[in-house]
């Protein structure tokens, strides 16, 4: 059915079938009708009265019908025309057709065959219409389509950031990059309160910002503030902009509160340098990004206790050193001063033993040689306490001279004569004339403690073997074999640690320690093999000197 609004045009001179067409179909139909019976008219009124379709006679006084079509394209109009032709005269018909026209009635007119005529060729023009609306729709519908996918590849991305990123710089400029693409604005900010700073509100990222306002300093655009307080999102523009700081550069602005368990920390804001005001849907991506936004504020606050522990925990750790530092350096002192006279009291107790020895009676002799051992005991732990050079490299204090390492082990073991002898231990060398560069000095100290070690956990009546031998390759291989009590497994991965004691006996479990740090300093190698209630091997590797 026709449509009140739907019109058309009737271009003939004969009276009769303007009559018929006009007063007995179209009207009745529901057409509205302008009529026109010269082309020049037509023409006018083809403009004027904007039909959606018009019936022309190809048979007109002055100009034809002809005329008409021609004119019609030649204006580029779409109005479709039906043509009214002469009976028996097709040829005009086809002529007509041509030059575009739609469909043709032939004289003398009928009601039915305009009816139909009129209907499919408003159809047609209804269902091209429809077609072109449809199009434009779909068009539109393309394009918001791919704006959303763009909004949410980048909502994706700064969740990915969010998860993703260590650097919270990057990350905070990556969300106003996000913010600013999803809303379509021409800048944005991000701002976030200063916990140490009564809340002043921060400038954490920027993205077209005129001005170029520091990161990391507070920062205000005169809406912040309000945002903070109201912890409501605040969309503005036009007039209301004026008071406001920010008016300098934009004409509209969408600020979202970034919150944290319902606490406004900071605020996000885009905007528009002209007056292109932001609407609910950029609200509600704006909102998105905040939320990632409020993520990375808490992750700012944990990194920032995060700091500050690990910066206490740093000063406490010094404080404790530099405490151990002074208590080893009086170690050091009062070790250094007891050696003196220890070894000048084991100095007299051995003469004692040797020249005084057929004046004392058996019992006094005892007496003296335990007291000689417990005198050798402190002896030890004190160098052993001096060896430890706390807080210092070993490796730096080191004079490295060729030296017989043969000899350094035969002196130790001649000290340990007495001892060994006092304990019914036979010490045995098995030595190989061997040449390292090494700190003689501290050598000397090794032999001292492994040989000790042995003769102290030796089974009376047993042998300890001292073996100098050439190592594998360039190495010395210094072995130190006992029959003694051995070592629990348990115990035997610990023993070079400093204070470890796998059984109680006279010392301070330091002087394992001592060796190992003495022979790592060499670049050797220490270690021991034990079976327990057969004895214990310790053993060591140095550098040989270079040929
Ligand atoms: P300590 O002053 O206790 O002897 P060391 O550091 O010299 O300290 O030795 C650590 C521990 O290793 C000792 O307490 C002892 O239990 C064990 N140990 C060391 N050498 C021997 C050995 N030759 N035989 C058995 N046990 C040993």
């Amino acid at each position: 059915m026709a449509k009140q609004r739907d019109k058309i045009l009737v271009v003939d001179d004969d009276l009769d079938s303007v009559n018929l067409i006009n007063s007995q179909v179209l009207s009745p139909m529901g057409y509205d009708v302008a009529i026109a019976n010269n082309v020049a008219t037509a023409i006018q009124k083809a403009a004027s009265f904007a039909p959606s379709l018009i019936i022309a006679s190809l048979t007109l006084q002055g100009l034809s019908g002809k005329d008409l079509l021609t004119a019609l394209r030649s204006q580029g109009t779409e109005i479709p025309v039906i043509v009214i032709t002469p009976a028996n005269d097709e040829a005009q018909a086809l002529a007509a057709f041509r030059l575009g026209a739609r469909d043709y009635l032939v004289r003398p007119l009928r009601e039915a065959e305009i009816v139909t005529a009129v209907d499919r060729v408003m159809t047609e023009g209804r269902l091209r219409t429809e077609r072109v609306a449809l199009q434009q729709q779909l068009a539109q519908a393309n394009a918001d389509l791919q704006q959303r996918l763009k909004e949410l590849t980048a909502l994706s991305n700064i969740g990915k950031a969010v998860t993703d990123m260590n650097d919270l710089g990057l990350l905070f400029a990556r969300l106003v990059d996000g913010a600013v693409l999803v809303t379509a604005a021409d800048m944005g900010w991000l701002l976030l309160g200063d916990e140490a700073n009564n809340g002043q509100l921060v400038l954490y990222a920027a993205k077209n910002m005129p001005g170029r306002a520091p990161l990391r300093q507070p920062w205000d655009d005169g809406l912040a503030p309000l945002v903070m307080m109201s912890g409501e999102a605040l969309n503005i523009g036009g007039a209301g902009m004026a008071q406001f700081k920010i008016a300098q550069w934009a004409k509209a602005a969408l600020v979202m509160p970034v919150k944290v368990r319902d606490q406004v920390v900071g605020v996000l804001t885009v905007a528009n340098a002209a007056a292109k005001p932001f609407d609910d849907s950029h609200q509600s991506l704006l909102g998105a990004v905040a939320d990632y936004a409020s993520i990375a504020a808490v992750n700012v606050r944990l990194f920032q206790a995060l700091e500050s522990r690990a910066k206490s925990l740093q000063q406490g750790n010094e404080e404790l050193r530099a405490s151990q530092r002074s208590k080893d350096e009086i170690l050091q002192k009062v070790s250094r001063e007891l050696r003196g006279p220890l070894g000048q009291a084991k100095n007299y107790v051995e003469l004692a033993l040797s020249e005084a020895s057929k004046l004392l009676n058996e019992r006094q002799r005892g007496h003296l040689k335990v007291a000689l051992e417990k005198l050798s005991a402190v002896d030890q732990l004190a160098g052993d306490l001096l060896s430890l050079e706390a807080g210092t490299d070993v490796a730096q204090t080191l004079t490295l001279r060729s030296v017989r390492l043969d000899d350094l082990a035969r002196q130790s073991m001649t000290k340990h004569q007495p001892l060994a002898q006092e304990n019914r231990v036979a010490l045995v060398a098995e030595f190989a004339p061997i040449t390292v560069q090494a700190d003689s000095v501290r050598i000397s100290r090794v032999f001292d403690n492994l040989i000790a070690n042995a003769v102290k956990y030796s089974l009376r009546g047993s042998e300890v073997r001292v073996r100098v031998q050439k190592g594998e390759g360039t190495t010395a291989h210094v072995s130190i074999v006992d029959r003694g009590k051995g070592i629990d497994p348990v115990h035997l991965p610990n023993i070079f640690d400093r204070f470890y004691q796998a059984s109680s006996m006279d010392g301070a479990g330091l002087g394992l320690s001592v060796v190992k740090e003495i022979i790592d300093a060499h670049g050797g190698k220490v270690w021991a093999e034990s079976t327990p209630g057969k004895g214990s091997t310790f053993h060591f590797t140095l550098p040989k000197a270079a040929a």
